[in-house]
């Protein structure tokens, strides 16, 4: 790599954004151009004070306030608001937009990076379950590149990449079989889950994430949002995606090709690569951390229980009929896994929720973006009484 790449890292203090910080540390080539965070300016601030970017965006407006007097002493702009998140994911100077942003807050920053033609690190899978349609057209307008970072997706895009012709896509790909940890709740009746406790939720065996995307790992609907993900970034119908539980999080995905050929990518469970994978494509960079031992234990491989985890049944669903279906489950679960985070309702309170949000909701086929985003408003405030 000739020239220094600038990185805009949006949710730069959440554990995506901090994951990409280290691989900006300890690779050189790319510098942190701008940094964005919500409410946790304390590690925003020592962010800047040891990456030295051009901007920094604080979407909260109060907290964006004692941003600027705290770093006063630096030569690091702040900007405020979703507006300011939207500047800096567009700015003409910025190469690379890690989207680490959690939920729909991503959306209009990630839009925006699109719209500007950027190369997208994609960890923010809401903003494609809600908006995939809309993010989508817009990125093949543009020419942005978006390379996801999700590590299923990763391995998806690496295991794609070993086609040569690019030509005839869609007969080729005959099945996207997506891996999934089981999380912690892996075997478990029905009944078992009835009282699960937030502490337990939240303890998963093999990656340590943020909060809402550990319960979804919980509930299994990050798996069904992974599904939705996948199905617009590799622009393949419902059926020909699947899920395997794989209790090691060793193979990170698998595509299968119409000559039977099943090409996976493997390696220890570590954001980093994923990360760094979508800084360096198609180039790829020697990094530090675990080789992968295959003797140390078995690969395992179980179908889901879709009956005892409903939230993957129900992403299913949301995906078969489409339109905003996607928006409300997506919606639903968000603000159900907050009140379920903040102890207000129990953990199958989740997905009596989402249903309910979803056989009551009319579909709308083809959401503009507009109407996206007021059925997320609705939702919420209907989940929130
Ligand atoms: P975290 O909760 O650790 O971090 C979330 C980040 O988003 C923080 O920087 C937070 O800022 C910021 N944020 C929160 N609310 C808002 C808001 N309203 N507006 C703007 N910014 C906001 O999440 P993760 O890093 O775990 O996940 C981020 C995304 O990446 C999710 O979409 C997740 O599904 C996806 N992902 C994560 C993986 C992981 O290993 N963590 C793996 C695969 C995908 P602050 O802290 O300042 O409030
Ligand atoms: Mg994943």
């Amino acid at each position: 790599m000739n020239q220094m790449k600038n990185i805009v890292i949006l949710g730069a203090t959440g554990s995506i954004g901090t994951q990409s910080l280290e691989v900006i540390e300890e690779q050189k080539g790319f510098r942190a151009f701008a940094l964005s965070a919500h409410s946790n300016i304390e590690l925003l601030e020592a962010q800047i004070r040891a990456f030295r970017p051009v901007y920094a965006a604080v979407t909260d407006e109060e907290k964006a306030k004692e941003l600027k007097i705290k770093i006063a002493d630096t030569d690091t702009k702040v900007l405020s608001g979703v507006e300011g998140a939207c500047e800096i994911a567009s700015h003409p100077e910025a190469d690379t937009v890690i989207t680490g942003i959690v939920g729909i807050a991503g959306l209009r920053p990630t839009l925006a990076a699109v719209e500007a033609g950027k190369r997208i690190g994609l960890a923010n899978k809401e903003t494609l379950v809600t908006a995939g349609d809309i993010v989508m057209a817009k990125a093949k307008e543009t020419g942005s590149e978006i390379i996801p970072v999700d590590s299923e997706h990763s391995a998806i895009f690496q295991s794609l990449a070993a086609r040569v012709n690019k030509e005839n896509y869609e007969t080729e790909i005959s099945r996207i079989i997506l891996t999934a940890s089981g999380g912690p709740f892996f075997g478990k009746t029905k009944e078992e889950l009835e009282n699960i406790t937030v502490a337990e939720a939240l303890n998963h065996p093999n990656w340590s994430m943020g909060a809402k995307i550990t319960v979804d790992s919980a509930s299994l609907m990050n798996k069904g949002l992974e599904i939705l993900e996948a199905k617009q970034l590799f622009s393949v119908p419902m059926d020909k995606i699947s899920v395997l539980v794989h209790r090691q999080s060793i193979v990170h995905s698998m595509v299968e090709f119409a000559d039977n050929a099943v090409i996976a990518q493997l390696g220890t469970p570590d954001m980093k690569l994923p990360i760094q994978y979508a800084m360096t494509y198609p180039e790829r960079l020697p990094m530090e951390g675990n080789k992968l031992d295959l003797t140390q234990k078995p690969l395992t491989f179980d179908l889901p229980d879709p009956d005892t985890f409903r939230c993957l049944a129900l992403a299913i669903e949301a995906g078969n009929t489409g339109g905003s279906m996607t928006t409300v489950l997506n919606g639903a679960n968000e603000a159900a896994v907050s009140l379920f985070l903040d102890g207000k309702i129990g953990y199958t309170d989740i997905v009596k929720n989402i249903r309910r949000e979803m056989e009551t909701h009319q579909v709308i086929a083809n959401p503009a973006l507009e109407e996206i985003l007021a059925i997320e408003a609705e939702v919420y405030k209907r989940l929130a009484k």
